[in-house]
């Protein structure tokens, strides 16, 4: 879909739920009638937004708190009648660096934040190798909510959830993201290619550079596979002219 109508409809729809979220059940007829007959009055006011939506910042007031604000106690979809906690995201909102995973486990479902399980902490080893802490770097997923046993996300859970990820992820505005395996990668970038084929390549995330990797849980069962995700976290350093800290300690992780 063309970006700046993207950006409009997420725009409108998420002002649109929060206007029902707070008890609002219908809109003014009068500004319908403005549209009809004062076009020029209307065209005028979204000139003044055309500049930000181009620029991909259709919610550049907005900041991680509002937004966690606007989605509310959400059941936008069938997961927030199962989940025990909703896992928003984690970590520095000003961070040069955000990792996307795909949805909340058991571990992280119990205590309202991501990657705390198995999977987690071999992230946040890595995290630590490339010279980063927890706190440093931004931590969320494609889903907020717990699948009930872990299973796939579904199409319409992955609907209702994206606009809030999107938003998150323009607010804080990293230098790039990580995304954390297949779904991750496939899901953001909107493509079925395989997650072999999408890492060790830099690709475009509504502007912001985007570095698809191996998620912590399949280096888990395929410990062998650590180097190609190690030589992913060089490049995405690279990028942002770091190095890692210990560097020793990076070929600890392979
Ligand atoms: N796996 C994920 O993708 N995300 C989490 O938060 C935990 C495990």
């Amino acid at each position: 879909m063309d970006t700046e109508l993207h950006y409009l409809i997420s725009a409108l729809k998420g002002y649109l739920v929060e206007l029902r979220e707070t008890g609002v059940d219908g809109l003014p007829y009068g500004y319908a009638q403005d549209i009809v007959a004062r076009p020029d009055v209307v065209a005028e006011e979204l000139e003044v937004l055309k500049p930000n939506v181009i620029a991909g910042d259709a919610f550049e007031s907005e900041t991680v708190e509002s937004i966690r604000l606007a989605l509310g106690d959400c059941h936008r979809c069938s997961l927030g009648d199962s989940r025990s906690n909703l896992v928003f995201g984690v970590g520095n909102e000003k961070s040069e660096i955000v990792f996307v995973g795909e949805a909340p486990g058991r571990d992280e479902d119990l205590k309202g934040e991501p990657f705390v399980g198995e999977a987690g902490q071999l992230l946040t080893k890595i995290i630590l190798a490339m010279g980063f802490s927890r706190e440093d770097v931004y931590i969320c997923n494609v889903l907020k909510c717990r699948p009930p046993n872990n299973r796939n996300p579904q199409t319409e859970e992955i609907e209702a959830c994206q606009p809030f990820l999107l938003r998150q992820l323009q607010a804080i505005s990293p230098r790039i993201i990580i995304a954390l395996g297949t779904f991750a990668a496939q899901t953001l970038l909107q493509t079925s290619a395989p997650i072999s084929q999408l890492r060790g390549h830099i690709h475009d995330y509504h502007g912001i550079p985007l570095m698809p990797t191996f998620h912590p849980a399949f280096l888990l069962r395929n410990p062998a596979k650590k180097r190609e995700v190690w030589d992913d976290m060089k490049e995405v350093l690279k990028m942002l002219g770091r190095e890692p800290a210990v560097p020793e300690k990076g070929d600890e992780q392979r």
